[in-house]
C-alpha cells in the first residue's frame, strides 16, 4: 500500500472544507472496511485520506418519530442501527436484512454514510432502502440536499454525489406493513447476494398497494421492477399471481453475469424467487404502530 496522509477534522464543517479544497485530491473514510481492502488490491490510490471517525460523538443519532419515520446520521454504524430498538421496531425489515449483511466484525466498524457512498451493486441495503423510499443526506459547504436512494446509484460503484459532499444522514419513511428482502447466496448465507430481492408494499382491503420492487446484484445499480409491479398492484395474493409478476420481472429485467452466477442463473433465481419474496412479506413482521 502507498503511502498517505491522514486528515482528523474535529468538526463537520472542518471537513466539508477540506474536501471543498480544490486541492483536496484524496478520500473521506468512514469504517475503512471497504476502502482499505480497495487500497490493498491497488484500485484506489490517493495521497490522503479524510478521517470521519473524530465527528462521530455528534453524528451518530437514530431517531425515529412517533409516526414510524427514522432519521439516522450518517456516522452510526450499521451495528448501532441493528442494536436501536426503536428502529427494529418500527422498520423490521432492517434487523432481518442486518442479520445476513456481511459480519459483526465488519457492521460494528462501517458507518452508514460510508456504506451508502461504497456503489458496489452487490449491496444489501441499496435495493432495500429504494424499496422503502429513503433519500440520503449530502451536506457539502454550498448546503445540504436530499437524494432518494434509488436515485443515488449511477453505475458500478458511481454515485449521484458530487466530489465535495459527505453523507450525513439517511431518512427513512414509515416501514409499509409488508416488507421483505430475499437474499440469494451461493455460499454461506452472509455471504454477497447472487441477487437480492425486496419487496415493500401496503395491504388496501386485502389487495397489494403501492408495491415497491427492487433487485440488487443484478445490474450495475439497484433496478425497479416496475412491469412486476403493475402486475401486483391492486390484486389480492395468490400462488398465479406470484408466477406472473416473477414473469414479467424477467421479462423486464436484463441482467448482468458476474463472478456469482450467469444472467440465465439469475434469471432463474429471480423466476423462483420473485413470488416467495412477496408472500413472505405478507407473514412479516409488522412495524410497531407507535414508536419512543
Ligand atoms: C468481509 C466483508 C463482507 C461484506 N459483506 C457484505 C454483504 O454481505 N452485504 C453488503 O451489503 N455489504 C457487505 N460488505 C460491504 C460493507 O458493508 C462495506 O464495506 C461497508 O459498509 C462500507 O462502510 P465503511 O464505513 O467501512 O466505508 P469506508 O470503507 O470508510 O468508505 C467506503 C467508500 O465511501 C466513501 N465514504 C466514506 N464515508 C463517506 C461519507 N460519509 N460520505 C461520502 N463518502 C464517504 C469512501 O471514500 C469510500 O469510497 C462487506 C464488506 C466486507 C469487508
Amino acid at each position: 500500500m502507498s503511502p498517505f496522509e491522514l486528515l482528523k477534522p474535529a468538526t463537520l464543517d472542518e471537513a466539508l472544507k477540506i474536501i471543498a479544497a480544490p486541492d483536496f485530491a484524496g478520500r473521506p473514510v468512514s469504517g475503512a472496511t471497504a476502502i482499505s481492502l480497495m487500497r490493498r488490491a491497488g484500485i484506489l490510490n490517493v495521497d490522503s485520506l479524510l478521517s470521519l471517525e473524530g465527528l462521530r460523538a455528534g453524528l451518530r443519532r437514530i431517531q425515529v418519530t412517533d409516526d414510524g419515520q427514522a432519521r439516522i446520521d450518517g456516522l452510526a454504524t450499521l451495528g448501532e442501527m441493528e442494536g436501536h430498538a426503536g428502529l427494529c421496531a418500527s422498520h423490521p425489515l432492517l434487523p432481518q436484512v442486518f442479520s445476513t449483511l456481511a459480519n459483526p466484525r465488519v457492521r460494528n466498524v462501517a458507518m452508514i454514510g460510508g456504506y451508502l457512498s461504497h456503489g458496489d451493486p452487490h449491496m444489501d441495503l441499496p435495493p432495500v432502502l429504494s424499496a422503502l423510499g429513503a433519500r440520503a443526506v449530502a451536506q457539502s459547504v454550498r448546503g445540504v440536499r436530499e437524494i432518494a436512494i434509488d436515485q443515488l446509484y449511477q453505475g458500478y460503484y458511481e454515485t449521484a454525489l458530487e466530489a465535495d459532499e459527505l453523507i450525513t444522514g439517511l431518512a427513512i419513511p414509515r416501514q409499509p406493513a409488508c416488507a421483505c428482502y430475499k437474499k440469494v447466496t451461493t455460499r454461506a448465507r452472509h455471504d454477497w447476494p447472487t441477487l437480492g430481492i425486496a419487496a415493500a408494499f401496503d395491504l388496501d382491503g386485502g389487495r397489494i398497494a403501492r408495491v415497491r420492487l427492487f433487485i440488487g446484484a443484478a445490474t450495475d445499480r439497484p433496478l425497479r421492477l416496475r412491469q412486476a409491479e403493475a402486475v401486483l398492484d391492486g390484486q389480492g395474493w395468490s400462488a398465479e399471481l406470484g408466477r406472473r409478476a416473477a414473469q414479467a420481472a424477467v421479462d423486464e429485467a436484463t441482467l448482468v453475469p458476474d463472478s456469482h452466477g450467469s444472467m440465465e442463473y439469475k434469471q432463474a433465481l429471480l423466476r423462483a424467487y420473485l413470488p416467495e419474496a412477496v408472500e413472505q412479506a405478507l407473514q412479516a413482521p409488522k412495524p410497531a404502530a407507535r414508536q419512543a
